[in-house]
């Protein structure tokens, strides 16, 4: 190897040592600015057949940035769904069980026209009370499902405007509007209607987004049996898990929207028989203490 050779190695060496500093610092930079501004929200997509929404965190944030979703921990993906997994810290005090013996189940981002009616119907069927976390703008697209919902005997649950996952790191006057807009929405379609829980979608909790909700006058509540339905792996799949993982006090976390749920629906079909000979299912009490 000859001197020049060598020199002009190290010299790229050396380049490729500053561009990788560099590119560190601006990663570190990106992740220490505070996220003001709204930016597409992670888990997101829109096509004909209407919002798409993923609880779980999103693949990847543009630039390498860590999402809020992947600072709350592993939630809400397979073993982010449980809250026993999760952690309470993770959770900020999110109610994660039912804290009775009582068994319930939650259905997240309806209302919608294709899936919401039939688990009306199922839950009807037999008998049940359950949780709606909705999603605002659906909300005030389908007022006669929310109306159907709460006529049903049916509790309902802010699950925020847009499903924003990265919700909880916008500013406390951010989320609040959002919340409060969400609201309005569902009490557009059913004035005084109970609203005293919310979720916070893909789980990720943060204190600001906790501390809102509860100025609000809404308890956070997360689940503990997660049969990641929003992954469309299939109706048995879907039935094993929240059969095998369902125990007294479980909060179990299901989707009435946000895909195609009709995997969802058929599980429902099976699940209910086994749920209601084994346990007590329970609306969440619109007075959470
Ligand atoms: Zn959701």
């Amino acid at each position: 190897m000859t001197r020049v050779s060598s020199t002009a190695r190290a010299a790229g060496i050396v380049t490729l040592v500053v561009a990788g500093l560099l590119g560190s610092a601006y990663v570190l930079g990106r992740s220490l600015i505070p996220d003001q501004q709204p930016r597409d929200t992670p888990g997101v997509t829109t096509n004909a057949d209407g919002p798409h929404y993923a609880d779980q965190p999103s693949l990847a944030e543009p630039g390498g940035t860590p999402s809020a979703s992947s600072n709350a921990g592993p939630v809400e993906t397979g073993q982010d769904g449980s809250g026993r997994d999760a952690g309470g810290d993770k959770l900020f005090g999110a109610h994660a069980t039912t804290g009775t013996p009582r068994l319930a189940l939650t259905f997240d981002d309806g209302p919608d026209p294709r899936y919401t009616p039939q688990v009306l119907a199922l839950l009807n069927e037999y008998d049940v009370r359950a949780t709606f976390c909705v999603v605002g703008e659906n909300a005030q697209n389908h007022p006669d499902l929310i109306q159907s919902i709460v006529d049903a005997g049916h509790t309902l649950c802010n699950h925020s405007w847009h499903h924003d996952v990265g919700l909880g790191t916008r500013s406390a006057d951010a989320i609040r509007s959002d919340l409060l807009r969400t609201n309005a929405a569902i009490r557009a379609a059913v004035p005084n209607a109970p609203i005293v829980w919310y979720r916070q979608p893909g789980g990720a909790w943060t204190y600001p987004v906790v501390s809102v909700a509860r100025q609000l006058g809404m308890t956070p509540l997360h689940w503990s049996v997660d049969p990641s339905d929003w992954d469309v792996p299939g109706a048995g799949k879907i039935t094993a898990t929240v059969l095998d993982q369902a125990e007294p006090g479980s909060v179990v976390l299901l989707h009435d929207a946000g895909g195609n749920r009709q995997g969802t629906v058929e599980a429902l079909r099976r699940i209910l028989p086994d749920l209601t000979a084994r346990f007590e299912l329970e609306a969440l009490p619109t007075d959470p203490t």
